[in-house]
C-alpha cells in the first residue's frame, strides 16, 4: 500500500515527536514525506488548517484525509518536504525542538507556503532570515527579493552587492535562485553596478585635478592635507599647478596614484567600504610617502580621515541612485 512507502523525517515531526502530546495530523510533502504534527498548533497559527479542522473541504491544492496512516489523518500538500519543515520549525516553539533555520535554500517555497496557509508571523521570521543573509548572500537574496516582490529587500541585497565582484571574469553565476527572475532583473542589477562604478569613479577625479577655483572651494581655510601644500616637500613631491596659465592644481603625485587605484578599485566593488580599504591599506606603504619626509610624517593621520571622507562620499552617491531605482 502507498501509506507505507512514504517516508518520515527524523527528529521534529517524525512519529516519535511526541513532547507536546501524539501527532493527530501528517501533512504530506509533494515528494511523500510524511510529516507528524497537532492539529492544534497547526489551528493556533494558519486559519487556513483551522478552518480545514472545522469545515473539512477539500481543494485544488490542499486535499482533506483521503488517507489514514497509523490510525492519523493524512493531508496531501502540494509543497516539497524542505518546504514543510522549514515552515513547521517556525511554526513550533523552538524550546520544542531546538532546531533552527541555518541557510536559505529553498526558503522562497516556504515563504510561498506561508503565504498560503495565512502564517505572518512565520512569513515574517523567514523574511528576517533573508535579511540575515543579505551580507553572506546578497545575489542569492536580491532574486530572492525580486520572485517574492519584496522591494526594500531586493534594493539592501543589491546595495550589499556593491561591495563584490560583480561576476569575476570567466566565471558563470553560481545563484541558483537566478533562474526564479526574468533576465531583466538581472541587467538591472548589473547596470546599477555599473552605474554606481562610474558615479564613484567621478567622485575620485574631484580630488585628482582641480581648476584654481575648485582647489579654493575644496581646500577652504586649511589646515590642508599634506598632499594638497606645495611647500616643504622633497623634491619631486607636493601639490603643483598646472594647465597652460596654471590654472590647475594637482596634488602630490602619489596621491594621484592613489587615486587611481581607489578608482580602478571602485570599477569592481563600487561601495564606500571599498575605497576607504583602499586609503587606509595604502598609507605608509607608497614608496611616494615614504620619499618624502613631510608626507611620511603627515599623511597617514589624514589619510585616515579622508578614507572617512570618501567611504561617505561613494555611499552617498550609491544612495541616491539606488533611491532612484525601482527595483520592482
Ligand atoms: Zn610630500
Amino acid at each position: 500500500m502507498a501509506t507505507f512507502m512514504n517516508a518520515s523525517p527524523p527528529g521534529p515531526f517524525s512519529p516519535d515527536f511526541t513532547i507536546c502530546g501524539a501527532p493527530d495530523l501528517i501533512l504530506r510533502s509533494s515528494n511523500s514525506i510524511d510529516f507528524y504534527t497537532h492539529k492544534a498548533v497547526l489551528a493556533l497559527v494558519s486559519p487556513v488548517f483551522r478552518d480545514m479542522f472545522e469545515f473539512p473541504a477539500p481543494t485544488d491544492t490542499l486535499v482533506e484525509g483521503v488517507d489514514i496512516r497509523n490510525g492519523i489523518p493524512v493531508v496531501q500538500l502540494s509543497e516539497t518536504s524542505g518546504a514543510i519543515r522549514q515552515l513547521l520549525l517556525l511554526c513550533y516553539p523552538p524550546a520544542l525542538h531546538n532546531e533552527q533555520i541555518k541557510d536559505i535554500d529553498g526558503l522562497y517555497l516556504a515563504h510561498a507556503a506561508a503565504d498560503k496557509y495565512q502564517m505572518p508571523a512565520a512569513r515574517a521570521a523567514i523574511e528576517y532570515a533573508f535579511t540575515n543573509a543579505v551580507k553572506k548572500e546578497p545575489y542569492r537574496v536580491y532574486a530572492i527579493a525580486c520572485h517574492l516582490r519584496l522591494e526594500s529587500l531586493a534594493k539592501e541585497a543589491a546595495w550589499e552587492t556593491l561591495k563584490d565582484v560583480y561576476r569575476p571574469k570567466g566565471q558563470k553565476y553560481k545563484h541558483p535562485e537566478f533562474e526564479l527572475i526574468p533576465a531583466g532583473r538581472i541587467m538591472d542589477l548589473h547596470t546599477f553596478h555599473q552605474e554606481c562604478g562610474e558615479k564613484a569613479g567621478a567622485v575620485m577625479s574631484n580630488y585628482q585635478s582641480l581648476d584654481n577655483f575648485e582647489a579654493q572651494e575644496l581646500l577652504g581655510d586649511g589646515p590642508y592635507p599634506p598632499w594638497w601644500t606645495d611647500e616643504d616637500h622633497d623634491d619631486q613631491c607636493g601639490a603643483y599647478h598646472t594647465g597652460p596659465d596654471d590654472d590647475y592644481y594637482s596634488p602630490a603625485p602619489w596621491f594621484v596614484d592613489l587615486m587611481d587605484r581607489v578608482s580602478d578599485a571602485l570599477q569592481l566593488r563600487p561601495a564606500g567600504e571599498t575605497a576607504a580599504n583602499v586609503v587606509l591599506n595604502y598609507g605608509g606603504k607608497i614608496s611616494g610617502i615614504a620619499a618624502c619626509k613631510l608626507c611620511a610624517n603627515d599623511a597617514p593621520k589624514y589619510l585616515a580621515e579622508f578614507a572617512e571622507t570618501l567611504r561617505k562620499e561613494v555611499d552617498l552617491k550609491n544612495k541616491l541612485e539606488l533611491n532612484t531605482w525601482k527595483v520592482l
